[in-house]
């Protein structure tokens, strides 16, 4: 049997594992481009129910009443409802059709579109908050404030109100000090109930640079956004046991702050990476990135109390939206 043809029958047990699909309805059309596994993106439609694929330009839709994907041949990124993904790797075009790295489906796509199916998602009434930097570490500086205040101001704020929601909230810290990287997943990890854990920051970069990014974990096997692979992709973390979930809670809080924020916000998007605090941590993880303290019109922001409430009500709602999507019952499996 040659390996592509293992690949591809490996990627239909998985599917049918997962109940994701009944034998009648596997049309998947599987090819290796580059050495790399991808799937024809015409399949997504009988399988996930779209009413409709077109395509304009190098830009394929995927429709149906409650749900619009959006892909760009030649890029990474994609917008399901309006909110923008990184993929691992960019849609290819072959033999006139579109076609999706099988990770990127099945790591992000599929999580996303399906949150009901995520196994180990569990029910949970506990988050941890871990407000980035601290004491001698203040992460990014502006002239009005550091991230390490504003980033515990958020997550203060976020507390008060996740316990008036009936939520129980771990804090790495509450008070201006420092932690180790280190010392934040053990707290995370001492927590032995089913958790989430979020980790709210402030960026820095150029003067021009601004938005909102959020961070989950990179799956095995892929390099993270902006870099090169290398061996050590390849080891497998403790935070890859829920990578399904860590989308699915990224895809909720993302998705909830840009809804929050100004319209004018700019959506960095849903990007990987492998920051100690998501590779450690054994719950489902993500770290937010909530606007530029070197941007001068965000760093304004950030020190509004107005844009904060924003930022924490979209923390919050995320949390709800997130337990409901993974509580939901999926579907008898076939
Ligand atoms: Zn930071």
């Amino acid at each position: 049997m040659s390996f592509r043809v293992a690949t591809q029958q490996l990627l239909l047990a998985v599917l049918l594992c997962l109940g994701v699909i009944s034998p009648a309805k596997a049309e998947w059309d599987t090819k290796a481009i580059e050495g790399r596994d991808y799937v024809a993106v015409d399949g997504m439609k009988s399988f996930y129910g779209f009413d409709s694929v077109t395509r304009a330009g190098n830009t394929v839709s995927l429709e149906n009443k409650k749900i619009k994907v959006e892909l760009r041949i030649g890029a990474q990124e994609c917008l399901m409802n309006g909110v923008k993904f990184v993929f691992s790797y960019k849609v290819e075009e072959l033999n006139g059709k579109a076609w999706i790295s099988r990770i990127d489906l099945a790591k992000l796509v599929d999580p996303v579109l399906r949150p009901s199916y995520i196994d180990n998602a569990g029910n949970f009434r506990t988050v941890i908050l871990d407000a980035g930097h601290g004491g001698k570490d203040p992460g990014a500086t502006n002239a009005i404030g550091t991230e390490a205040g504003y980033n515990l101001m958020v997550a203060e704020r976020a507390k008060k109100l996740l316990e008036t929601a009936g939520y129980k909230v771990v804090m790495t810290r509450d008070s201006n000090r420092y932690l180790t990287l280190q010392e934040r997943v053990d707290v995370a990890n001492r927590v032995k109930d089913n958790a989430i854990f979020i980790s709210i920051h402030h960026n820095s970069g150029g003067s021009a640079a601004r938005g909102i990014e959020t961070f989950t974990l990179s799956p095995v096997g892929v390099a993270h956004y902006g870099r090169g692979f290398n061996q050590s992709d390849l080891q497998e973390r403790a935070g890859n046991g829920h990578d399904s979930a860590n989308v699915a809670l990224a895809t909720a809080v993302h998705g909830c702050l840009i809804r929050r924020l100004d319209k004018n916000t700019f959506d960095r998007g849903i990007k990987r990476a492998r920051f100690s605090v998501l590779t450690g941590v054994q719950h489902p993880s993500i770290l937010v990135e909530c606007g530029f303290m070197t941007h001068p019109y965000e760093a304004r922001m950030i020190h509004n109390e107005a844009y904060r409430n924003a930022v924490v009500k979209g923390i919050v709602d995320a949390v709800d939206r997130y337990r409901k999507a993974v509580s939901l019952k999926a579907p008898a499996k076939p």
